[in-house]
């Protein structure tokens, strides 16, 4: 780094793990002063399970907070399974996944409570630096020298040179950036609850343990959308999700994270098979459920401000990419992210900044960094998009065939999950961005970041060239 960096100023808002990834990130350049904002009083989570798939425990090791996660804090099959897929109603066994072979220990998929992940995070990060219930309601774009005003709820305000937005599906970051971007209600909610793996393994008559619930993740299907996941999630918690269709008829389907009575919902689960009625009644006598109703929107063209409008704006998250929880691996994603921004920044300051005896153009090195940033993570959500449209178009065509029940329940887990739609999970977001460095520092002089092109598994390219790098990431 050029001795005569300057330091910019950086506004990450949310307090996910988005934001508290950023601030770890950015944390690390010494050219950034980083301020965390967060709308509430705490940096706290809601819901139920999170799964920390072999790509989310890279990035925790990046970002050097995996060792704040001990094998108590989670759920790791005995047997190395990742997921079992089973047939609602009678139970049958129809696909079972395992950890690649090659998988190192420590990144074996696994699965814990949500707010142990955000305390993994927030023990790597400077708190003196966040700022609570600090609510962003209004940004605006400066004429001079390419800053930011952000205006929070309380009247306090500031001007920086860099806005992060990690403030999730609802982002009021994105909302700035594409104001006709709009989410929309996808027709299902999930009923999320944590009871104790006692009081389930206490209730399971004898012939139902024997479908394993409490020896790893199930997914149980059942036809129109409706299924149930259960999972132990280290200690004595036990999770169970039931996903079900809801017309938004007359509800408030803004519902997020409101308390639920599933008793409520007993009733429409009378098909599954006794296993999972046994499981959802101790849930729903026993346990605390939360109310989430799925929402998501459209691919965003970009995850970085207007360069022409001289937006200095990274979304990262679910800011980025409202993908309403599909895949069960978005905070991965928000973790990549943060990583790589964290990485383009240090290389686009450090490029402007060698040999200039005029310092850094900051305005310059900012627009140059999240030009790479984008050019390596847009091209990734489009591909994640892209594996959710062939999953609607599977569905939509498994649908017209208008098989007996119990063979679309098996066909969709054939068609669906067994057509290798997992590459995401093994993703390397380190290499990519690591080889988009190399690649543009090879041809420096000759080549310029707007040409860089990187897709979703890694191949690098260069103005118009062919694709030069090898797939990495699968
Ligand atoms: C049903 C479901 C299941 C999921 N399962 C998994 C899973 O198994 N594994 C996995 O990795 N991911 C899973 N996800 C996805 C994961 O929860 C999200 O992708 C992840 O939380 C995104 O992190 P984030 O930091 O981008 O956003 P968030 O976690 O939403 O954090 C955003 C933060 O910004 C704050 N904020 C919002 N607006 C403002 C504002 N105006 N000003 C200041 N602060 C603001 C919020 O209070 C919040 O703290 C699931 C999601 C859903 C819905």
């Amino acid at each position: 780094m050029a001795i005569n960096t300057p330091t910019i100023k950086v506004a990450i808002i949310g307090g996910g793990p988005g934001g508290l990834a950023a601030a770890i990130e950015l944390g690390k350049l010494p050219f950034v002063s980083w301020t965390l904002y967060e709308k509430k009083p705490q940096i706290s989570e809601t819901g139920g399970g999170i799964s920390l798939q072999r790509h989310t425990w890279r990035m925790l090791e990046l970002l050097g907070a995996d060792g704040n996660i001990t094998a108590g804090d989670y759920f790791r099959p005995e047997d190395g399974h990742t997921v079992q897929h089973r047939n609602a109603r009678d139970g049958t066994l129809l696909g079972k996944s395992y950890t690649p072979e090659d998988t190192p220990p420590k990144q074996a998929s696994c699965r814990m409570v949500r707010p142990k992940l955000q305390g993994a995070l927030l023990k790597e990060v400077d708190q003196a630096k966040i700022q609570l219930s600090k609510k962003l309601v209004a940004i605006e774009k400066l004429q001079d020298g390419g800053k930011l005003r952000i205006v929070f709820e309380d009247g306090f305000e500031d001007e920086v040179d860099l806005l992060v937005g990690a403030d999730g599906i609802r982002s009021a970051v994105r909302q700035f950036l594409f104001p006709s971007h709009n989410l929309s209600y996808i027709g299902q909610s999930a009923y999320r609850t944590l009871t104790s793996t006692s009081a389930i393994s206490a209730h399971l008559t004898s012939k139902n343990i024997e479908f394993a619930p409490l020896r790893g993740p199930i997914f149980w299907h059942n036809v129109g959308g409706k299924y149930v996941y259960t999972c132990p999630l280290g200690g004595d918690v036990f999770e169970v999700t039931a996903r079900i269709r809801r017309l938004p008829d007359g509800q408030d389907h803004v519902s997020w994270g409101q308390p639920y009575d599933l008793h409520h919902l007993l009733s429409e689960y009378e098909e599954f098979c006794p296993a999972v009625r046994e499981i959802l009644t101790v849930a729903a006598a026993e346990g605390n459920t939360q109310e989430f109703a799925m929402f998501s929107g459209p691919r965003l063209e970009r995850c970085v401000g207007d360069e022409d409008r001289g937006e200095a704006v990274a979304l990262l998250g679910d800011a980025s990419h409202p993908l309403s929880g599909a895949f069960g691996a978005g905070a991965g994603f928000a973790l990549e992210d943060a990583y790589t921004l964290g990485k383009a920044l240090e290389w686009s300051f450090g490029r402007r900044g060698d040999g200039s005896d005029k310092g850094v153009d900051v305005e310059r090195a900012v627009a140059e960094g999240l030009r790479l940033y984008d050019r390596t993570r847009s091209p990734h959500y489009k591909d994640l998009y892209g594996v959710l449209d062939k999953m609607g178009a599977l569905n939509a065509a498994l649908v017209k065939e208008g098989l007996p029940v119990d063979d679309e329940i098996s066909e969709r887990v054939k068609r669906a999950w067994g057509a290798k739609n997992d590459w995401m999970y093994y993703y390397k977001a380190d290499e990519i961005i690591r080889l988009a460095i190399l690649e543009l520092d090879r041809k420096e002089g000759v080549e310029e970041v707007s040409n860089t092109v990187i897709d979703g598994v890694g191949n690098v390219k260069l103005d118009g060239s062919e694709m030069v790098e090898v797939r990495i990431g699968i």
